[in-house]
Order: C-alpha cells, then sequence, then structure tokens
C-alpha cells in the first residue's frame, strides 16, 4: 500500500527557531520524557527524546533519569551533532535522532525501552496491522535487525525500517518512533506500546486476525472523508434539535 494515514497526517512542516537556546523546546523534551515515565515507557537512563526546530534539536543527556529530567539535561545541537548549547554530552543514539531528522524530515523523536514493545521485538519481525488506529503509524511495524547501541549499524537498520512508518520496533532493544510534532511522536510511542499490549493479549489466547489491504485501505479513505482525528463542533441548527 503507497499511501497510509500516516502519509495522510504526516505533514512535516519545521517549526520556526525562537531562540539558539530553544529553551521552550528544552521544557518540552522534559515535560515529554515525565510523561513517558508516568505511562510506563521508560526504565532509568534508558531511551532518549528530541525535538528539532529549523537546524537545530534539542535531546536528551546521556546518563540522565529520563522519567525526573529537567530542561538542564536537554542539551541543543546542529544537524551534525556538534553541541550549540548545554553543558551534558547527548544520548549515545544521536546518530540515530540526526538520521531520522536528515532522511524524514521529522520534527521530534522518541526512544524507548518500553517493556510490551521490546517483548514483541524479541519474537517477532514486524508487529501485524492488527487494529486500524496502527495505520496511524503506516499499518505493520517493523522490528529493525539487533545492533550495539550507538553504532551506525543501529541507526542505519532502525532508519530502513521506519520507511514509510511513524515507528519501528528494535530487535532485542526497544522501539523508536518519530512524527512533526513532539506530542505526535510521544503518542506514536504510546499507541505502539498499546498495540504491542492487544498484541501478546491476543496472542495468548490464539492466532490474532490481521486487517488485510483492502480493510485498511478502507479506514483510511473513512478517515479522509470524515477527517478523523479532530473534533468537529455541532452546526448551531442541529444543537437545538438534539
Ligand atoms: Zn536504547
Amino acid at each position: 500500500m503507497n499511501v497510509t494515514l500516516f502519509h495522510v497526517y504526516a505533514t512535516f512542516a519545521p517549526m520556526t527557531a525562537s531562540s539558539s537556546a530553544l529553551s521552550q523546546e528544552r521544557t518540552a523534551v522534559a515535560d515529554a520524557c515525565r510523561r513517558l515515565g508516568a505511562e510506563g515507557l521508560l526504565i532509568g537512563t534508558a531511551g532518549n527524546v528530541s525535538v528539532r526546530v529549523e537546524d537545530r534539536v534539542a535531546i536528551t543527556a546521556t546518563g540522565a533519569v529520563l522519567a525526573e529530567l529537567t530542561p538542564d539535561q536537554v542539551t541543543v545541537v546542529d544537524l551534525d551533532g556538534k553541541i550549540v548549547d548545554g553543558t551534558l554530552r547527548p544520548t549515545s543514539e544521536l546518530d540515530l535522532h540526526l538520521g531520522v531528522y536528515h532522511r524524514y524530515g521529522s520534527g521530534a523523536v522518541v526512544h524507548t525501552h518500553a517493556p510490551l514493545a521490546t517483548a514483541v521485538g524479541l519474537v517477532l519481525d514486524e508487529l501485524p496491522c492488527i487494529h486500524y488506529q496502527l495505520l496511524a503509524l503506516g499499518g505493520t511495524v517493523r522490528v529493525a535487525p539487533y545492533a550495539t547501541f550507538g553504532t551506525p549499524e543501529l541507526a542505519g537498520s532502525v532508519l530502513a525500517a521506519l520507511d514509510g512508518r511513524g515507528a519501528a520496533l528494535m530487535a532485542n532493544h526497544g522501539a523508536v518512533t518519530h512524527a512533526p510534532t513532539l506530542d505526535k511522536a510521544v503518542e506514536n510511542a504510546l499507541l505502539l506500546e498499546w498495540a504491542c499490549g492487544v498484541y501478546r493479549h491476543a496472542a495468548a489466547m490464539g492466532r490474532p486476525r490481521v486487517l488485510d489491504e483492502r480493510q485498511q485501505l478502507a479506514v483510511i479513505e473513512a478517515a479522509i472523508a470524515r477527517d478523523y482525528g479532530t473534533t468537529h463542533p455541532v452546526p448551531p441548527a442541529q444543537e437545538e434539535t438534539r
């Protein structure tokens, strides 16, 4: 399938820079980490989050406890990885984040070792499209082959797995999501973790049914027709007769 909901909603319009220090974005990254921690997707110092504004990237520092992250633990780099602002060394997965920005023009990247996503990446080559909400990530979610953390090999395999997708699982490691905005990248991480949990429950009972291409296409057409995912006010005339 050439067009998915991921493509429909993924308009990669970069934000405009308010300052080179990206103070708002550093706060947003810290907020996102604490939310992911509260949702159970982060364990200790594992995982990393970044947001891009034009040619600057605010990214979590290596060794920081993400669930308690503060804005001063977010470092600003350029798209070549050179530190522009901040006192802490950026995450060891910096090349992975920069690779996503270079190849896909995204606005934010989230990497976690979330338990259910990591578990699915231990046994499957891809998470099948078991629910129509997964179309927001592009449908099936590929599992990138294992490579040592922080290596170009890992970044390369994850970038390939993300082709046309808003998420990838990483064998024996975790998961990566990306999106035009940080909020959306976080939502994608939560959606992926939910879907992995649903798959696990279903697989414990039997063989999960998978949406075929025709069913997926019908969802995409319906979502486009109804502008799915946004709220719609009731017209005043209808409101009176409800
Ligand atoms: Zn990792």
